[in-house]
């Protein structure tokens, strides 16, 4: 606010011709950081609740921008969605996650994070099969995770692009579980691998009896369907505890790692050997 005279102040809103002047900037900035591949993935380990083996990671986009310095994957992945650069840039880090995680022991998958804006890309599913054939690596060791939101086009279509990557031999993983609306029902709709339980259950479930009651119930349900359950957001011994004992497959937070780039991966990798 800026002081006018008397007692009036004028508070200085930003234009909306300068938003959009910044808004198209980023736009540009992020297309070129597409074109050259400076959005890299980090990898967040991912722990069997059972036995506390290594598992698998989930691949998390980054970008530093070379002025406004890290954006955050929320805010660049929706920009991507709305400027319709989200196929390339998912195909991109598709490919890399695949070329990455092929050099890790075999028995350890890769989890990529996938937009309703690339599920429905009509070359969806060839790029998948082209990367997957140019990379060799085996489509049991590669999880797509994807959100309740995907189910906002029709039900068919999804039903039909889901499928083919199930068949293909994909895992499917619902992503974000209970943070929506629906997910029940999506959970009778399609024979989902995986669902990871949302942070927020998992953050309120040690003050929280009923955040508690809704973690066991899911945890118990998913059993019963042969689903398996990853819990995200664990960052203590409690909490994995808790987890671990309610029969979770599977934990994913900062108690066992943040996301690191793919060169602290292999000594992670060898410090957590799992024999
Ligand atoms: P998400 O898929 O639910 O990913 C989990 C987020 O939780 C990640 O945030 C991760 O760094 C964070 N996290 C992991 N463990 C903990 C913990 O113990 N405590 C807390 N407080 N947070 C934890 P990140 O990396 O900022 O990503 C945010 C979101 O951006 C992701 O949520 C996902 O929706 C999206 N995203 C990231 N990378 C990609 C991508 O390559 N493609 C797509 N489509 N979306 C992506
Ligand atoms: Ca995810
Ligand atoms: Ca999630
Ligand atoms: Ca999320």
């Amino acid at each position: 606010a800026k002081r006018q005279g008397g007692n009036t102040y004028r508070v200085f809103v930003p234009s909306y011709r300068a938003v959009a002047d910044s808004r198209r900037d980023l736009i540009r900035d992020l297309r070129e950081a597409i074109r050259t591949h400076s959005i890299t993935l980090h990898y967040q380990p991912i722990i069997n609740a059972q036995t506390r083996h290594l598992a698998g990671f989930e691949a998390l986009a980054r970008w530093t921008h070379p002025i406004l310095g890290p954006i955050p994957p929320d805010r660049f992945i929706r920009l991507a969605e709305e400027a319709g650069l989200m196929h390339d840039l998912g195909v991109s880090l598709l490919a890399e996650a695949c070329l990455t995680a092929l050099s890790w022991p075999n028995d350890l998958w890769i989890s990529v994070n996938i937009s309703v804006e690339q599920l429905y890309h009509r070359n969806f599913i060839q790029e998948i099969k082209r990367i997957l054939k140019e990379t060799s690596y085996p489509p049991k060791r590669l999880q797509l995770e994807v959100i309740e939101t995907i189910f906002m086009e029709s039900d068919a279509a999804t039903y039909g692009v889901l499928q083919e990557l199930n068949i293909l031999g994909i895992r499917i993983v619902l992503d974000d579980f209970g943070k929506g609306y629906s997910s029940l029902g999506y959970l009778r709709f399609f024979p989902f691998s995986k669902i990871k339980l949302d942070a927020s259950f998992v953050r309120d479930m040690l003050s929280d009896s009923r955040s508690a009651a809704i973690v066991s119930a899911v945890i118990a349900l998913a059993g019963d369907l042969g689903v398996a359950v990853t819990a995200e957001g664990v960052e203590t011994e409690e909490y994995f505890y808790r987890l671990s004992s309610k029969g979770c497959t599977e934990v994913q937070g900062y108690l066992f790692g943040y996301a690191m780039p793919k060169e602290r991966v292999s000594s992670f990798i060898e410090e957590n050997c799992r024999k």
